[in-house]
Order: structure tokens, then C-alpha cells, then sequence
């Protein structure tokens, strides 16, 4: 995957309608030597997408389509991080980028540093694993460190990179009993706003993909009161 190459600068496409918001954005990121593409509509964000990106800034509100629909067809693609631009400030609005995919969010209006500093802290928590594959269950559930692969039943799970740092701390550590907080951490670095339902959209969502029935789960336990704990047997290697 083109982040693990150390040398090339990452590649980043951001979608916005807003010309004065682009290319400030565009600006403030190839300052930090990063390649920029922007498109300004939906159409053309999807002809974008034919190639890969390494990170996807996308606006929330496009003149011809919901940025929420092209963050879907990005995830049924690809892990590519997402950070959503959005006026909503809404806990709802929130919830529902995340139910969608997206790993973070920025609202309305922003300063172009803290957005900066939100592509870097998202790129370095994606780019930071081990190369290794995690068993569990009798292989039922493969975690690859590596490529961030995930196999349940030896078919590909498709999972955001922020479910896939969670998953990845649970399966580092069965039997922890991860808090809320400590989730949140993992999750969203420094970004705590909201974060009990929040961590609770992106569990239910890993759930949703892992788990063959959630009331009584093979992998992510719910602690009550606390949060939740990995609950899959590690294999023997
Ligand atoms: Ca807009």
C-alpha cells in the first residue's frame, strides 16, 4: 500500500464545492508536501476515484450529490481514510458519518491547521502497524497487521482504519477490558468530543461485520458500565 513507502509523499484528494475553502486546503496541505487533487463536484470525485488515494477529504454538502454517498462508495472500494467537512455540528450528524465510514470529522468553519493536523494524526494511525497476523477461533478470524487485512471464515471483511485500530487493540490484548475512554484514544487521538456513542457507532459496526450474531458475540464482549473486551480465542502458533 502506497503509505508504507516512507520516501513518496502521501496523495490526497479532497472534495469540495467551495473553491475558497479548496484552495486553501490545497495550499496549507502542499506546504506540507503532500500531492493534492481536489474535485468540485460529485461526479467528479467519483472519476477521481478510480485511482488510489491515500487519505479523502470530503465535504459534506456538494451541489449535485451528498459527500455521504460518495463516502459509501469509497467504502465499498477501499480502507482509504476519510475525514468529512461538515457545517452540522450534531452529535447525530456525527454518528451518522461514522456509521458510514468516515473517521473523522471537521466542522464548519475550521482552521486549515487544525486540519492539517488532524491528515497527519490520521495518516500516522494508519500507517503505524506491525507486520504480523493475528489468529483466533481456529483461524475463523485473521487479523493481518501488515496489509490490515481482515479474513472471518477465510473471506475478506472490509473494515474503516479506524475499526481496524480498535479491532487491532482488542486482539492485541483478549480478555483486556478496553473503557470507553481508552477506545476513544485509540480511535480518535486527540479528538474526545462525544466519544461514548461514538465509540459505541464504530463497535457496532465492527460487530456488524464480525460477529454471526451480536446478542451473543464471539469476539467483542460488552462489559456493562465499563465498555467492551475481546473475547476470541487466540490460536497456538
Ligand atoms: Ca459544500
Amino acid at each position: 500500500m502506497t503509505f508504507m513507502d516512507t520516501d513518496q509523499k502521501e496523495s490526497i484528494l479532497v472534495v469540495e464545492d467551495e473553491k475558497k475553502i479548496s484552495e486553501i486546503v490545497r495550499a496549507y496541505l502542499e506546504k506540507e508536501g503532500y500531492q493534492v487533487r481536489v474535485a468540485q463536484t460529485g461526479q467528479e470525485a467519483l472519476g477521481c476515484l478510480k485511482e488510489r488515494y491515500d487519505l479523502i477529504i470530503l465535504d459534506l454538502m456538494l451541489p449535485d450529490m451528498q459527500g455521504e454517498d460518495i463516502c459509501r462508495v469509497v467504502r465499498e472500494n477501499s480502507d482509504t481514510p476519510v475525514i468529512m467537512l461538515t457545517a452540522k455540528s450534531g452529535e447525530e450528524d456525527r454518528i451518522r458519518g461514522l456509521g458510514i465510514g468516515a473517521d473523522d470529522y471537521v466542522v464548519k468553519p475550521f482552521s486549515p491547521r487544525e486540519l492539517v493536523a488532524r491528515v497527519k494524526a490520521l495518516l500516522r494511525r494508519t500507517g503505524k502497524t506491525k507486520k504480523k497476523v493475528l489468529s483466533f477461533n481456529r483461524a475463523a478470524l485473521l487479523i493481518n497487521a501488515g496489509d490490515r487485512e481482515v479474513t472471518l471464515g477465510g473471506k475478506p471483511v472490509i473494515v474503516t482504519p479506524t475499526e481496524f485500530r480498535i479491532l487491532m487493540s482488542f486482539a492485541e490484548n483478549p480478555g483486556r477490558i478496553f473503557s470507553r475512554d481508552r477506545l476513544a484514544t485509540i480511535a480518535q487521538g486527540f479528538d474526545f468530543e462525544g466519544y461514548d456513542r461514538t465509540i459505541d457507532a464504530h463497535v457496532k459496526n465492527l460487530r456488524h461485520k464480525i460477529e454471526s450474531d451480536s446478542k451473543d458475540p464471539e469476539y467483542i464482549k460488552t462489559v456493562y458500565g465499563i465498555g467492551y473486551k475481546f473475547i476470541g480465542i487466540p490460536d497456538a502458533d
